[in-house]
């Protein structure tokens, strides 16, 4: 049997957990068995719809010791999950929680584990790849254990919803009493985070100063974008450091990319080149950008970026 792991913090299933139950599927479709999801908390009224992303079952422990995220915790009980149900591979979300809790459930599980994979695994060799060294190289690793877990890249899988919802299903498992207690949690309301954004709208230096950011965010809200900044401007105080992409920032995979005023450093490169396409908009034509870009418009951001947002709205309101 696939075990997903759908993250659902606050109750919400995450974007992240539909397409890590559509690739547990998948990979359960390979090796002729079943996938099936397990949510942890007792908030997640919508976990059903995990069905019509190819969760044959939705398992849910229902403690509100686990409402709030802490690493040893869940550990503990998805590991115990997994060894209850006989789960043969372990899907989590290459998130936070899902980096946290990777390496412990390895451990207590003896299994095998590549975190942060883009592909389905081989059939036979369970080969599975993901990328390295800031994107410059792929790798194939190929999992050897009876147990194997992979976390899945943000991205890397197009939700499928063409199921059905299933009914949840109450386990009992033990939930250890954590070493620590969560006080408060403070979340950034409003946006798509950026490591599960589909649209990144991002821009650099060129803005010359942060009150130019208004083009920037009218061009975001009018693609449904999340906004990201390169490092230099984040660290200038320009924009918050949670948007700061790249090699020391975050690293993101979405649909679509679009650099504005960028010079597209091999450290910005490093967090999005993984990118689907990446539009570049820069007003020097030898910008190191456009060598990684799928389209390139060069002139200056300032005509630029608000001609593109007028183009797209009037689209919009004609389609
Ligand atoms: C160890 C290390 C780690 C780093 N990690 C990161 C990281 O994670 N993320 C990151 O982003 N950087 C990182 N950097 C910094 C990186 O090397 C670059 O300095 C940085 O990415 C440059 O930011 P920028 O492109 O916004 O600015 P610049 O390099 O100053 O580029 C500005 C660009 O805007 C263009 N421009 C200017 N005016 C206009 C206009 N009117 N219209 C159109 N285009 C215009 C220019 O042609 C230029 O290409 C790191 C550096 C080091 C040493």
């Amino acid at each position: 049997m696939v075990l997903v792991f759908a993250e659902s913090p606050r109750g919400q299933i995450k974007k992240t957990a539909f397409e890590a139950v559509t690739y547990g599927k998948k990979v359960a479709d390979q090796l002729g068995t079943s996938c099936v999801a397990v949510v942890l908390g007792t908030n997640a009224a919508n976990a059903g719809e995990l069905g019509k992303y190819g969760a044959s079952k939705v398992l849910q422990v229902a403690d509100a010791a686990l409402n709030d995220f802490d690493s040893q915790t869940y550990t503990a009980v998805l590991a115990d999950v997994a060894k209850q149900q006989g789960a043969k591979v372990v899907v989590l979300c290459h998130t936070s929680t899902g980096k946290a809790i990777a390496g412990r459930l390895s451990v207590r599980l003896g299994a095998g584990l590549v975190s942060g994979v883009n592909s389905l695994p081989e059939t036979g060799t369970f080969s599975v790849r993901k990328s390295v060294f800031s994107g410059k190289a792929i790798v194939d690793y190929s999992i050897k254990s009876d147990v194997k877990i992979v976390s899945l890249m943000g991205n890397a899988v197009r939700p499928d919803a063409s199921g059905s919802p299933v009914s949840i299903e109450n386990i009992s498992v033990s939930v250890p009493a954590g070493r620590i207690r969560v006080k408060s949690v403070k979340t950034q309301e409003g946006t798509v985070p950026l490591p599960e954004a589909e649209i990144v709208v991002s821009a650099g230096r060129g803005m010359k100063e942060p009150t130019n950011w208004g083009i920037v965010e009218d061009l975001a809200n009018t693609l449904g974008a999340t906004t990201a900044c390169s490092r230099p401007v984040a660290d200038s105080g320009w924009r918050p450091h949670h948007e700061h992409v790249g090699q020391t920032g975050i690293a993101i995979r979405p649909n679509l990319y679009i650099a504005i005023g960028i010079s597209g450093a091999i450290q910005h490169l490093a967090g999005v080149n993984n990118s689907k396409v990446i539009v570049v908009i820069n007003k020097d034509a030898e910008a190191p950008f456009f060598k990684a870009a799928d389209y390139g418009v060069v002139g200056d951001l300032f005509e630029v970026v608000p001609r593109l947002t007028e183009a797209i709205k009037k689209f919009k309101a004609a389609h």
